[in-house]
């Protein structure tokens, strides 16, 4: 009597230690497989960040980086932000440095330097000038440079301007873009119409010639020293645009400079 009353209690014993145990792996395995946890099998999609050169600073001590995709000898410059109150340019040309990025297709057998943000001190005060009230526009070495308070006392006399001339020396590029607003048109100086056109075909600026202005990139990269340049002038209301609208309706120009003569797909 004793030994079966014994041998019930042992029974029970197990059974409430065996529910206990299961009730343990349970919980644990549902912590584990808990619907917030990452799941195997559904790798995430890492984006490679794109190294950024460091240039030199501004007046102000603000970084001027820029960056180079690719490798191939057939070299495009982008420019984007000379005039620090039009946003819309370094914003263009950041997504292209990510478009070209994700596009790697694009890039054999060439290499685009891209140089964002060209005068970040006027970018962050949204003026014109830079922080010492010189157009870095006409600051350049060009044959028809004047001397103005504005254009700055001598060519290159600004850090900013210093560091185009130097990165135009460093890559020597086959072309140059630099990215403008509010006037609407393709301008180019040097041998550039041809380039100016075939970007025409996929925006709806027209090409314009505005003609050489006084110590100003296009002067000095075009006329001076030979190299085809765009003045790419967006419209003023392309600053309120997403980054998406705004590439829909400037990227396959970008493109097309880039792999100027053949057409964008
Ligand atoms: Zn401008």
């Amino acid at each position: 009597m004793l030994n079966r009353y014994v041998n019930r209690l042992i029974m029970r014993y197990l059974y409430i230690k065996s529910a206990i145990i299961i009730f343990i792996i349970v919980s644990i395995s549902g912590c584990v497989q808990s619907p917030e946890a990452p799941r195997l099998g559904t790798a995430e999609i890492i984006s490679v960040p794109i190294p950024q050169h460091f240039a030199g600073v501004s007046v102000e001590n603000r970084p001027i980086m820029y960056s180079i995709l690719g490798n191939g000898s057939d070299i495009t410059f982008i420019i984007g932000g000379i005039h620090g109150d039009e946003p819309a340019g370094p914003q263009l040309a950041n997504h292209l440095a990510d478009y070209l990025n994700q596009n790697q297709d694009i890039l054999i057998g060439r290499k685009v330097v891209i140089l964002t943000a060209a005068n970040p001190d006027g970018l962050a005060y949204k003026t014109r000038v830079n922080a010492n009230k010189v157009d870095i526009n006409r600051n350049f070495p060009a044959d028809n440079r004047i001397n103005d308070p504005n254009y700055g006392p001598k060519g290159l006399s600004e850090p900013e301007s210093h560091i185009i001339y130097t990165l135009i020396q460093q890559y020597n590029p086959a072309r140059i873009v630099s990215i403008h607003q509010p006037y609407a048109c393709i301008d180019y100086d040097g041998p550039a119409e041809a380039l100016a056109q075939q970007m025409a075909l996929y925006c709806d600026l027209p090409v314009e010639k505005v003609g050489a202005l006084p110590g100003s990139l296009g002067s000095y990269a075009g006329l001076t020293l030979g190299i085809p340049i765009i003045t790419f002038e967006m419209r003023e209301h392309d600053s309120i645009l997403n980054t998406q609208l705004l590439w829909q309706r400037y990227g396959k120009a970008l493109l097309a400079a880039i792999i100027f003569p053949n057409p964008v797909q």
